[in-house]
């Protein structure tokens, strides 16, 4: 991050809005208004990303498409529903990181979780654990218990747990890295986060890509409130697989299709096992009909089902955005002083009366923070009566994030000061 003094106060705050490059993209949003007409504060794209004023156009084109051309559309128009996927491929792997081939959007993030876990957990009476967070989100642990049970072990005895020291709120990067080299052995998988959904800490995914495969483990990361977030490398990284939703950060609206990613030297190798169906053939004979199934090469050989063109179409519209503001570089390079501001202001105006539980250095967050404040959920109520979308979550944090796509330097402000404002009663 470049270093800037920031200043307090709503003419700073404009300031910094009128020097953003960026700033013009949030017109390409809609923003949810409050009762009186004005925009609210709306920092919650880290659980629903807001909707893309391009997106009803690019739907409606799907829908126009099936009434002119019925099953033709597969073939004709201008995205033809066959290959519509591979039109997303590209942008989607400059998001990740993801090489040729790797990256395919399909189901849902805790569906392809198991498709991936199919391929990647195969435990054996030495080598039976999965390494995930004690305080993972819910679904993922839930994936994993019912995965170590389909293949007959204890979840008591094959779930290896990482948790933050006691009195500490996130995980010591020194704590994993001992984690994995003393039970390293044992463990088949080792499956984290990105970014942390609960703390926002942001994982080291390229050390532990290295330290997981030194010890012969695989190394999934779930990347649902990473990617469109942080600045990915999983192929560099040397990720096995990923999973992640598109409504978070992507902006492609509520259960939109995920992404998946898998590593070329899994993706290429036709013998792995999995789950397969009819859209994960060999595009060259899909439509023979033909026994045995034969995997598409790539990540695509994970497909299941033709998938739901509506949802994909608004994953097209929200990319093209992605693209027009130049990926996650510039986005990030806003996002880390966003969000430097956004904490610096917390500090500034509320001191110890707020705690932010998210770490502080750029490198170890995305764009939210997580914030205990006194009132707890009361607190939180409150700030929704007074027009600042953000999310509670239980036992007691509320997230902000504030993104570089439409979030902008005057909604950090209107939400310390209305913070203070409630704070000060
Ligand atoms: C949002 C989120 C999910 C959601 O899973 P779905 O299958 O899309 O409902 C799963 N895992 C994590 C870590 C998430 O943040």
């Amino acid at each position: 991050m470049t270093e800037i003094s920031f200043e307090a106060g709503l003419d700073f705050a404009r300031l910094m809005d009128r020097q953003d490059k960026l700033a013009s993209f949030r017109d390409r949003f809609h923003i949810p208004k409050s009762e009186d007409g004005s925009d609210t504060v709306y920092l919650c794209g880290n659980s629903l990303g807001l909707q893309p004023t391009n997106t009803a156009d690019a739907v409606m084109a799907e829908l126009e498409q099936w009434r002119d051309f019925g099953v033709k559309g597969h073939f004709e128009g201008a995205f033809p529903w066959m290959p519509y996927h591979e039109f997303l491929a590209p942008a989607m792997a400059e998001l990740v990181g993801g090489g040729d081939g790797e990256v395919v959007v399909m189901n849902s993030l805790t569906v392809n979780l198991h498709l991936m876990m199919v391929s990647f957990y195969r435990p054996t009476p030495e080598r039976h654990k999965i390494l995930i967070e004690d305080q993972a989100f819910p679904s993922d642990r839930y994936a994993v218990q019912s995965q170590i049970k389909f293949h007959g072990f204890d979840p008591d005895r094959s779930t290896c747990l990482l948790r933050p020291r006691d009195g500490e709120a996130t995980i010591r990067h020194e704590d994993l890295c001992d984690l994995i080299e003393r039970e390293g052995d044992e463990i088949a998988l080792i499956l984290l986060p990105g970014v942390q959904y609960y703390t926002g800490q942001v994982f080291d995914m390229a050390a532990i890509a290295r330290l997981g495969h030194e010890k012969g483990c695989m190394v999934g990361f779930d990347l649902a409130h990473a990617v469109g977030n942080i600045p990915l490398r999983l192929h560099d990284w040397d990720a096995d697989f990923a999973v992640w939703c598109t409504y978070k950060y992507l902006n492609a609206g509520p259960g939109a299709v995920g992404g998946c990613f898998v590593h070329a030297r899994h993706g290429n190798a036709a013998d792995m096992p999995r789950l397969s169906g009819w859209w994960g053939h060999d595009k060259a004979n899909r439509f023979e009909m033909i026994h045995p199934f034969q995997a598409s090469v790539g990540a695509e050989g994970w497909q299941l089902s033709n998938p739901p063109i509506l949802s994909l179409a608004s994953i097209r519209a929200s990319l093209d955005v992605f693209s027009d503001a130049g990926f996650m570089q510039p986005l990030r390079r806003k996002s880390e002083t966003l969000t430097g501001y956004l904490h610096w202001l917390l500090q500034e105006e509320l001191g110890p009366a707020v705690e932010v539980i998210t770490p502080a250095a750029p490198n170890e967050r995305g764009c939210q923070l997580s914030v205990r404040a006194p009132g707890g959920k009361a607190l939180f109520g409150k700030l929704d009566e007074a027009g600042i979308v953000g999310d509670w979550r239980e036992p007691d944090v509320i997230r902000v994030a504030p993104v570089p796509l439409y979030n902008s330097f005057e909604d950090c402000y209107r939400f310390v000061t209305i913070l203070k404002s409630l704070l000060d009663k």
